[in-house]
């Protein structure tokens, strides 16, 4: 199926890699108007047709900007996926003030703000959707991972509480819940998880696949980037209407396992 998100207007940020790269990428496969950010310039170039500008959604001018620019260049705004994120490998005691600042202006103060933000712009529009980006770590604890865990669960309860207090203004809010993508946060992570065990990044990834091992994944394989994107897609098209709230888990069986 194709054009489920025709006529509408997005704005998608950390478009441009990972992720968000394959979420704008469908989105505007499917119709949609799309507006991305990211702090540096897209290393590929993004596809014709696809608005971009660089922003910081840990400042608030920056935040302030973002939605400006998108009133100005898309004219409305019917969908907000909050998908920028950034990761910190350390356990509580590890991690500096620099570290909560950095990580949590980001994963929580940055999805708050941009929801303040566009809420009242598709209320005033008749309604709009929004979708964040959260992790099966929000639910579980990944060792080592002591403030994204935290900052993901941060995110799953803000989301409830959007689908609940705006719901009747037309707005839903939901998180999709990734298990491993590979992209640059995950490499990161796994060439640590690595580096710690003095283990070969390949043995790291036999552990994700190899049912004989505790931690495999029941899939045995790895979650794509388009399968996240595929995710949203149905979230904000007609089909996802009654989708409230939820924490959309896509992780291959590996927290039912
Ligand atoms: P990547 O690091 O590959 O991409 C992150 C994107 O966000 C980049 O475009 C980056 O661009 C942008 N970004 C980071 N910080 C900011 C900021 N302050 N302002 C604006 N843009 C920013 O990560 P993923 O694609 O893996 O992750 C995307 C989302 O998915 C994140 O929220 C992550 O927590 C979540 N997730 C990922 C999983 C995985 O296995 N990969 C699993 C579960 C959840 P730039 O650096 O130029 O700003």
């Amino acid at each position: 199926m194709s054009g489920q998100l025709k006529n509408k207007a997005a704005v998608i940020t950390g478009g441009s890699r990972g992720i968000g790269r394959s979420i704008i990428e469908l989105f505007a496969r499917e119709g949609a108007q799309v507006l991305t950010c990211s702090r540096s310039e897209p290393k590929d170039p993004l596809p014709q047709g696809i608005s971009s500008l660089t922003a910081d959604v840990s400042r608030s001018d920056e935040v302030k900007k973002l939605a400006g620019e998108a009133v100005s260049r898309l004219g409305k705004v019917d969908i907000l996926v909050n998908n920028a994120g950034v990761q910190v490998e350390k356990t509580v005691v590890d991690s500096t003030d620099e570290d909560f600042e950095t990580l949590m202006g980001v994963n929580t103060w940055g999805v708050f703000a941009l929801c303040r933000e566009f809420i009242p712009l598709m209320a005033g529009n008749g309604g709009g959707t929004i979708i964040n980006i959260g992790s099966i770590s929000a639910d579980h604890a990944d060792p080592s991972m002591a403030l994204y865990n935290a900052s993901k669960a941060f995110v799953h309860g803000l989301t409830r509480s959007i689908a609940v207090d705006h719901g009747h203004q037309g707005i839903r809010c939901n998180a999709i819940c990734p298990g491993t993508v590979r992209t640059n946060m995950s490499e990161h992570r796994i060439e640590a998880f690595a580096a710690e065990r003095g283990a070969t990044k390949e043995e790291v990834l036999d552990t994700y696949i190899d049912q004989k091992l505790p931690h495999h994944q029941p899939m045995r394989r790895f979650i794509t980037a388009e399968e996240i994107a595929a995710a949203a897609v149905y979230l904000c098209s007609d089909a996802g209407a009654a989708m409230r709230g939820a924490a959309f888990t896509i992780d291959g069986g590996w927290l039912t396992r």
